[in-house]
C-alpha cells in the first residue's frame, strides 16, 4: 500500500508571509489535492524571540484569500494536533534524549562566550568555526568530559544544549524529486544544535519530530532549506524513521539583477510582495488583485505545464500539476506579467461584481443622485472594463458617465474646433432636441441620416462631438455614451462646450 500523500506548510511567525511563501504553500496544496492528499499549516514557533505578534493570524487570511485554504491545522484538527509547535513543547525532550541514548547526539556545556572566542579566534586566522569532529573532543561537552564530570554538570543544572553527532568521512547519498541526486560529504557539517538550554527544541528536530509524527509523506519547501536537507535526513536514520521525499522548489529571483526578490524590489518597482496589506506595505488584496490572478501567476513562477498554456484555473492547476515540471533554477518576478494576469481575471468576471466593486469609488466621486444605482453602474462597467487592468483604473475611464467634463483636452480642442464647429454643433442640438427614443441605435441612425442629408463629413462631426460629451477623444461608442447619460445632459454638454470653447 503507497502511503497517502500529507504534505504540510510550516512557516515561522515571524512576519507576514512573503509572495515567495505562498508559492510554497501553493504547490503543497496543488499536490495535495492532485493526489487526493491533506494539505496542512503547521506553525514553526520554537524561536520565541522573532515570534511576531499578529502573523499567524495573516499566514492563515492569506491562505484563505488566494483560495488555498488548509485542511488540518490550527482550528482543524485532523486528530495530529496541536499544529503550533509551541503547544508542542513538551514531547520533543524525550527524542533528544533518545538520540543521546542511541549515541546520535551529546550535551554541550559551552557557554556562548566560549563559542564567541573560538569564532573570533578563528576569524583572525580567516578561518570559519564550526563544532564538529575536528574539534568536539577539545571542546565542553559530554565526548571530551568524564562521564562523571557531565553527570555532576547535569545534576548542577548547568545550561547545555543537545548537539547531534555527526559521523565523520561519510558520504550521504540524498535524493531530491526536483534535484536530482546530491552528494554531501559529512565532514563539511557541523553538529547542530538540536535542543536548546530554554528547553526548546531547535528548528531541525522539531521540524522532523513533527514531520514524523504528522505523517508528513512530501517535505515541499524553498531552496533555502536544502543545505539542512543532510542533517534531516541523518536524523530520519538515527531516529530509524522511514524520511519523506523532499522537493526543494527554485528561488523567486529579482525583477532585474541578481539576487532573490525581496521587500525592497517591491518598494523600489512599485509592485506587492506580500499578499495581503502588512503595516505600510501594500498587499496584493489591497493593491485590487484577484486572488485567481495571484495564484495563476505564482504557479508559473517555478513550474511549467509543458506547454504554451499560461492561463489555469486553480482545478486545471490541480489537474497539471506535477513536481517534474518544476524547474532547478530561480524564476524570475516579472511584475508586468503579474498586470496582465489581473487584467485577464478582470475580463473574465461578470460585470456586475464588477460594478459592486467600483460603486464606492462612485459613491466617494459624486453626489447621490439618480446614476449611484448598481445597473446604471453595471452598464456603465459593461462599456469601460475592455481596457482596465484593476477596478481601480475604472474610475478615470469612466468619470464622463457620471459627471459632465469641466476641462476639455486642449490639444484635442485645437484641432478639432474649426470655423463651423459652432454652426454644426448648435444644428446637431437641433437634431436631437426632439428625438423620442434616445437609444444608441435610434439616435446613431437619425444623426448619421442628418450628416449624410447635409453633406457634412463624420469628421467635422464625431470627434468634436466626443470632446464635448467626455472632455477628451476617449471612450467607448460615442451613441452609448449618450444613451447612457441621456438627451438633456448630452445636450446640456456640447451647449457648455459651445460656450467655454467658443
Ligand atoms: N519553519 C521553516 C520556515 O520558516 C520551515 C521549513 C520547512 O518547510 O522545513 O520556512
Amino acid at each position: 500500500m503507497t502511503k497517502k500523500v500529507r504534505v504540510r506548510f510550516a512557516p515561522s511567525p515571524t512576519g507576514p508571509l512573503h509572495i515567495g511563501g505562498v508559492r510554497t504553500a501553493l504547490f503543497n496544496y496543488l499536490f495535495a489535492k492532485k493526489h487526493g492528499g491533506d494539505f496542512i499549516l503547521r506553525i514553526e514557533d520554537t524561536d520565541q524571540n522573532r515570534y511576531v505578534e499578529g502573523a499567524e493570524q495573516y499566514i492563515i487570511d492569506s491562505l484563505n484569500w488566494c483560495g488555498i485554504p488548509f485542511d488540518e491545522g490550527i482550528g482543524k484538527d485532523g486528530g495530529f494536533g496541536p499544529y503550533r509547535q509551541s503547544e508542542r513543547k513538551s514531547l520533543y525532550k524525550k527524542y533528544a534524549d533518545d538520540l543521546v541514548e542511541s549515541g546520535n547526539a551529546y550535551y554541550a556545556f559551552d557557554t556562548s562566550e566560549s563559542l564567541d572566542g573560538h569564532r573570533k579566534d578563528h576569524e583572525e586566522k580567516g578561518k570559519t568555526f564550526i563544532y564538529n569532529w575536528h574539534n568536539r573532543l577539545k571542546l565542553d561537552n559530554s565526548l571530551s568530559l568524564m562521564p562523571e564530570e557531565v553527570k555532576a554538570k547535569l545534576d548542577n543544572g548547568d545550561d547545555y544544549v543537545i548537539r547531534f553527532l555527526t559521523p565523520a568521512d561519510e558520504t550521504l547519498h540524498l535524493q531530491d524529486l526536483i534535484r536530482g541526486s546530491i552528494k554531501i560529504d559529512t565532514n563539511v557539517l557541523d553538529d547542530k544544535v538540536l535542543f536548546k538550554s530554554d528547553g526548546m527544541p531547535t528548528y531541525h528536530l522539531a521540524n522532523i519530530v513533527d514531520d514524523h509524527l504528522m505523517e508528513i509523506s512530501h517535505v515541499i519547501r524553498g531552496e533555502e532549506w536544502l543545505p539542512s536537507m543532510a542533517l534531516h535526513k541523518q536524523l530520519y536514520d538515527a531516529f530509524g524513521w522511514d524520511a519523506p521525499e523532499f522537493a526543494h522548489l527554485p528561488l523567486i529571483m529579482k525583477p532585474v539583477g541578481k539576487g532573490k526578490l525581496s521587500k525592497r524590489d517591491g518598494e523600489k518597482m512599485g509592485f506587492p510582495v506580500f499578499p495581503l496589506s502588512w503595516n505600510e506595505s501594500v498587499g496584493y488584496k489591497e493593491s485590487g488583485y484577484f486572488p485567481e490572478a495571484v495564484i495563476n501567476f505564482l504557479a508559473l513562477l517555478g513550474w511549467n505545464p509543458g506547454t504554451e498554456q499560461e492561463l489555469f484555473s486553480l482545478d486545471e492547476l490541480v489537474e497539471t500539476f506535477s513536481l517534474d515540471r518544476v524547474n532547478k533554477s530561480g524564476a524570475r518576478f516579472d511584475p508586468e506579467k503579474t498586470k496582465w494576469y489581473n487584467q485577464h481575471y478582470l475580463q473574465q468576471t461578470i460585470d456586475n461584481e464588477l460594478a459592486k466593486l467600483f460603486l464606492p469609488t462612485v459613491k466617494e466621486n459624486i453626489s447621490d443622485d439618480d446614476k449611484l444605482n448598481l445597473d446604471y453602474v453595471t452598464k456603465v462597467v459593461t462599456l469601460i472594463k475592455e481596457r482596465a487592468v484593476f477596478v481601480s483604473d475604472f474610475w478615470n475611464l469612466s468619470d464622463y458617465f457620471f459627471v459632465a467634463p469641466t476641462e476639455y483636452n486642449e490639444k484635442a480642442a485645437k484641432k478639432q474646433w474649426k470655423e463651423d464647429t459652432a454652426s454644426i454643433m448648435n444644428d446637431l442640438i437641433s437634431v436631437l432636441k426632439p428625438i423620442e427614443d434616445f437609444s444608441s441605435e435610434n439616435t446613431e441612425s437619425i444623426v448619421k441620416a442628418w450628416i449624410g442629408e447635409n453633406e457634412l463629413s463624420f469628421g467635422k462631426v464625431m470627434p468634436p462631438l466626443r470632446l464635448f460629451l467626455v472632455g477628451d477623444m476617449k471612450g467607448p461608442h460615442i451613441f452609448d455614451i449618450m444613451a447612457m447619460i441621456g438627451k438633456e445632459e448630452s445636450i446640456s454638454r456640447i451647449e457648455t462646450a459651445l460656450n467655454k470653447l467658443g
